[in-house]
């Protein structure tokens, strides 16, 4: 068992040299020297970001809580309370436990899940994975066909104008900083890497436009290495399902599925978790009636109990029905034998 800058307490064996090289979740910094500036920017603005974001979740959470502890006469725990002061949920055997039984269902489910990225090389992942920030993967797949037919090499698409890249790239949004960022990163390749993508993480960080979802997706499907892939769909459903509470933040949740994913099971169980997010779990209507993981999930859960009390009600006022109707017919029957005697 191998401690990882307090990423996990299982083994990572992709990782076993990153306590030197791999930089610190909290800070940016690697044992190598201090991280960059824009680095540096970046994390603390995410960091800003995710605070406000979990201060305000979690006032509202305290409210709901104190509220129900008022109600119920308990201690009202918060989620956030339920973790030790390392951050660890203190559930996490419950949880291994959870994830196991996902990663089994979503196994049967989904036997063949895989990225739906088109490429044939390293470097081609890398720029898919970079064009496919806030744009679908199917655009991508349109675009870059003409991209690599032009540019069919790192050294050409490092040699080709921005201007030239950006025409090209420009339904997949974004596409001046995208262009830019694909260019940046092909002429690192092509003048440090000679032409090849490193299989180190670290060095995949460093790389223009490179994040660690990037990063974690090139090390899992081009090298084969264990990952976790915290896009959309795998910080969505790991929320639901019960694997984090209420934790938005990529860098949290890889940390956090870190600890209860067997690391050679990430990388696949994340391509899974986007199938699913795709198909079943879908953003604004999951469709827990149909899911494999009903009885597991959070969420699954708790909407199956809500449906079963919605149909209880429904059952409830339909048994009151008939009374009320046979008043009515009772009503009606007298209005009409008067209104028969009447005539
Ligand atoms: S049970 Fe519902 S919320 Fe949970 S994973 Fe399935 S569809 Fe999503």
């Amino acid at each position: 068992m191998t401690s990882y800058k307090g990423y996990s307490k299982i083994d990572l064996p992709h990782r076993e040299n990153d306590k030197e090289t791999f930089p610190d979740i909290e800070t940016g910094r690697t044992a190598h020297g201090k991280s960059s500036v824009r680095q540096q920017i970046i994390l603390r603005g995410r960091r800003t970001v995710a605070e406000k974001r979990d201060g305000r979740a979690a006032a509202e959470r305290k409210k709901s809580s104190g509220a129900a502890a008022g109600r119920k006469g308990g201690s009202g725990a918060a989620p956030e309370q339920r973790h030790n002061g390392a951050g660890e949920p203190a559930d996490l055997a419950g949880r291994r436990a959870l994830a196991e039984q996902v990663i089994a269902r979503l196994k049967e489910q989904y036997p063949g899940a895989k990225c739906t990225l088109d490429y044939r090389d390293a470097w081609q992942l890398l720029v898919s994975v970079r064009l496919a920030a806030q744009c679908t993967d199917k655009r991508v797949d349109e675009v870059t066909p003409r991209l690599y037919a032009k540019f069919p090499t790192v050294a050409a698409l490092a040699a080709a104008p921005v201007e030239e890249i950006e025409e090209i790239v420009r339904p997949c949004g974004l596409g001046p900083s995208k262009a830019r960022d694909i260019s940046r990163c092909m002429k690192v390749l092509h003048e440090k890497y000679n032409d090849m993508v490193p299989d180190d993480f670290d060095e995949l960080l460093s790389l223009p436009g490179v994040g660690r979802k990037s990063a974690n997706l090139v090390m899992g499907d081009v090298f084969g290495k264990p990952a976790i892939v915290t896009d959309t769909h795998c910080i969505r459903l790991s929320n639901l399902i019960g694997f984090v509470d209420d934790v938005r933040e990529p860098a949290k949740v890889e940390k956090l599925l870190w600890q209860i994913i067997p690391p050679e099971e990430g990388n696949d169980l994340c391509h899974r978790l986007v199938q699913h997010g795709r198909e079943v779990c879908i953003a604004r209507r999951p469709q827990c009636g149909k899911c494999c993981l009903a009885d597991l999930c959070r969420f699954g859960k708790q909407a199956v109990k809500r449906d079963a009390e919605t149909k209880r009600r429904a059952a409830g006022k339909a048994a009151a029905a008939p009374d009320s109707a046979a008043q009515k017919n009772g009503a009606s029957g007298a209005v009409t034998e008067s209104g028969d005697e009447r005539t």
